[in-house]
């Protein structure tokens, strides 16, 4: 089946920020710099119920002072590198890392800056996986592959179609962005390893039809656990019912991971520290004590949000058959 253009999370922010030129600054900020989940979870779900972005909302994702987030380990070889609203996960081994998503604009400089804060190398990623096409996860690859030469560039067929199609869409609009040239192709189930890191890649259509999802094992003082990446949270680039059936199928086929008998999934690494309180969970991190349970090891708060996420998607399939044309 071909799917129309994606792009409409880009068009939507573009136009916010023509608006944001034009229109009067807002007397009163709901979003602080610390980043709490519950009021950026909330205006995301007006977003993506309406499809159109809260002024408050494209204001918040364009101050740098507000998406500022100091990097830190989250787990033995897994560190956090990304923005406020948006993930980048850096998974390392003796031999080589691999980066989950690219950021974007002005903040992709800064997460290199980050990673060697951290004491890393970024010449010594070997992988980058792109979970979209979108330009907050894609928009950074150009700068990444001009610092990162010995990096492979890794996304889904459609996940290459739709950035190319999400840039060049983007053309003179305040949110314009460029893709590289396709690289590495994922394919379902395929399996990506660096060093000691074998990083197993799941086709999960849905947010996009290009979207992937990633799982990997995050060692806490050599413990292991089994960690997972959902490539794409919200219904806000949903084009019409068949996307959202996607989505649901994809969403089951998640949950099928967490329950897994054998090597069940235990904790989500998100894009998007709102959707499952990371940021909240890394204050928790930063006062653990020795014999403390891992706040991100959350399996029951894992499987309550893919739930939740089926639940929407459900209402929204609903809304979405109602509108089809016959
Ligand atoms: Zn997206």
């Amino acid at each position: 089946m071909k799917y129309p253009t994606l792009s409409s999370f880009g068009r939507a922010l573009g136009a916010t920020l023509l608006a944001a030129v034009a229109g009067p600054a807002l007397a009163q900020d709901p979003l602080t710099t610390r980043c709490e989940s519950a009021p950026i979870a909330a205006l995301f779900k007006v977003f993506g119920d309406t499809g159109r972005m809260p002024p408050d909302l494209g204001r918040f994702l364009q101050n740098a002072a507000l998406q500022k987030i100091e990097p830190y380990k989250a787990f033995d070889n897994v560190y956090y590198v990304g923005i406020c609203w948006v993930s980048a996960w850096l998974i390392t081994s003796p031999k080589g890392h691999v980066l989950i998503d690219a950021l974007y604009g002005p903040f992709t400089e800064p997460m290199l800056e980050h990673i060697r804060q951290l004491g890393f190398d970024p010449k010594d990623i070997r992988q980058v996986v792109m979970t979209h096409g979108h330009f907050d996860h894609a928009g950074g690859a150009v700068r990444l592959k001009a610092a990162l030469p010995q990096a492979r560039f890794a996304m889904t067929a459609e996940g290459w179609r739709e950035a190319a199609e999400s840039a060049a869409q983007s053309t003179g609009r305040p949110n314009e962005w460029a893709m590289i040239e396709k690289d590495m192709v994922l394919a379902d189930g395929q399996v990506l390893q660096v060093g000691d890191i074998r990083l197993q890649a799941f086709e999960t259509p849905g947010h996009t039809m290009g979207t992937a999802s990633f799982a990997f094992d995050a060692f806490d003082g050599g413990r292991r656990h089994r960690a997972f990446t959902v490539g794409g949270l919200g219904l806000n680039a949903i084009q019409g019912p068949e996307q959202v059936e996607a989505y649901i199928a994809s969403i089951q086929r998640i949950r099928q991971l967490t329950e897994d008998g054998r090597d069940p999934v235990t904790t989500h690494l998100t894009t998007h520290a709102f959707s499952n309180g990371l940021t909240e969970a890394r204050e928790l991190l930063k006062g653990r004590k020795p014999g403390d349970a891992h706040p991100l090891v959350d399996p029951k708060g894992f499987r309550d949000q893919l739930a939740a996420l089926q639940a929407d998607a459900e209402r929204r399939l609903v809304a979405e058959r109602a509108r089809k044309p016959n």
